[in-house]
């Protein structure tokens, strides 16, 4: 069933038996309710009056609504795919919803179709085969994550829908939501998202299927986002001009495995003391923690460094040796710029900072994830001043 036609019986009536056993009972009642017009005319994707009740998530049905003249777009509208690429999300997930609505995900249908043969069964459940609207809404593992997701959405309804219809359909209502509930949008994405990298590991990295493990993903990665987001906001908000805001840079290392990451602020003190020879620099590093139980994480030391992207290296090493061996995901706040672009170009890095970047590559080897970013120095103040005060004694 993909079309309103479809509900209807052939001399242009409600086909109230489908439609009672489709739906659920308020959501029915609202179909039947729908005066069919006597002329023919074009299906419209909002044929579903939204009327007073709420949209509710948890029944996976809503239709832009027309009452309220918002802008409908169909999946094809230019001017939606606009608005899409701005949204906060990183470009390759936009890609990705991109190719659900339009329907040119590598699913086994889809490569089959190109004449690739494969075994054309879902991986995560080997009982059906794999499309899209099987693979992310109605596999029994899929209908699982969705219940147990922060959304709690009933993936099979409105069974009537095509994937790409039921997916543009939500990301359609969380724009609408992005500024009051940013969070509805990276959930949604993040949950479809997560479904995917893990049918994907067990293709290609032989992991075992595990809905658990697609809940722990979506929830990292929509952590993640949302954290992204409000750096951009923070430093939106501190920016004079709104319209200039860069992306975080990011480096990291590994793979995310687990939803349970700690974050660490680090920074370095530096200062040049012209004069008395052997002592013309004097520097100290901090560290400390956002989480309120690794309080033991905080600290801060004198030690010798030749530039200010020195020290802040040292500090990110220390904070990769002292964070406890138990934390798996790491993400180290710094706010030296220099810094994170040695380490995501080590070539390039200067020669006093070449040994320290291969340090810290092997020290976040030993955990599973680690991600150093660089933020706005009131981000990483309270390390801030930890470490001038170290420099300054003794
Ligand atoms: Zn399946």
């Amino acid at each position: 069933m993909e079309k309103v036609s479809d509900l209807m019986t052939s001399d242009r009536r409600w086909n109230a038996n489908l439609i009672w056993s489709t739906f659920e009972e308020n959501i029915a009642r609202d179909i039947l309710s729908v005066h069919i017009p006597i002329q023919e005319c074009e299906d419209e994707f909002t044929w579903i009056p939204k009327k007073t009740r709420e949209f509710s998530f948890k029944s996976g049905y809503w239709m832009a609504a027309n009452q309220k003249k918002e802008t409908i777009w169909r999946p094809t509208s230019k001017s939606f795919w606009k608005m899409w690429w701005k949204v906060s999300l990183p470009p390759k997930v936009k890609m990705f919803i991109w190719k659900i609505s339009h329907n040119i995900i590598p699913t086994r249908e889809n490569l089959g179709k190109r004449g690739i043969c494969l075994s054309s069964l879902c991986n995560l459940c080997n009982k059906a085969p794999e499309d899209m609207n099987h693979l992310f809404r109605f596999c029994e593992i899929s209908q699982r994550v969705w219940a147990s997701s922060p959304l709690g959405i009933n993936s099979a309804k409105p069974q009537f829908l095509s994937c790409r219809d039921w997916v543009f359909n939500f990301i359609q209502y969380c724009m609408t939501q992005l500024e009051s509930n940013p969070k509805l949008m990276h959930n949604f994405v993040a949950t479809l998202w997560a479904i995917w990298l893990h049918r994907n590991n067990i293709i290609f990295r032989g992991v075992s299927v595990n809905p658990k493990n697609i809940l722990e993903l979506a929830q990292l990665h929509a952590a993640k986002w949302e954290e992204i987001q409000s750096w951009k906001k923070k430093s939106q908000d501190s920016n004079q001009n709104p319209k200039i805001t860069a992306l975080p840079v990011i480096w990291k290392s590994g793979n995310a495995t687990t939803y349970s990451f700690e974050s660490v602020c680090v920074d370095a003190a530096w200062k040049e003391r012209k004069g008395k020879q052997g002592e013309n620099w004097r520097a100290a590093i901090a560290w400390t923690t956002e989480n309120a139980n690794l309080q033991h994480i905080q600290g801060s030391k004198r030690i010798f460094a030749l530039t200010p992207t020195q020290a802040e290296g040292i500090a990110v090493l220390e904070a990769l040796k002292l964070a406890h061996t138990d934390i798996k995901n790491l993400v180290i706040k710094t706010d030296s710029l220099q810094l994170v672009k040695a380490l995501k170009n080590p070539v390039n890095a200067e020669e006093e900072l070449k040994h320290i970047v291969k340090d810290i590559f092997l020290e976040a080897r030993k955990r599973d994830y680690v991600v150093c970013i660089k933020v706005d120095r009131i981000m990483v103040n309270k390390a801030h001043m930890l470490a001038s005060y170290c420099r300054k004694q003794g």
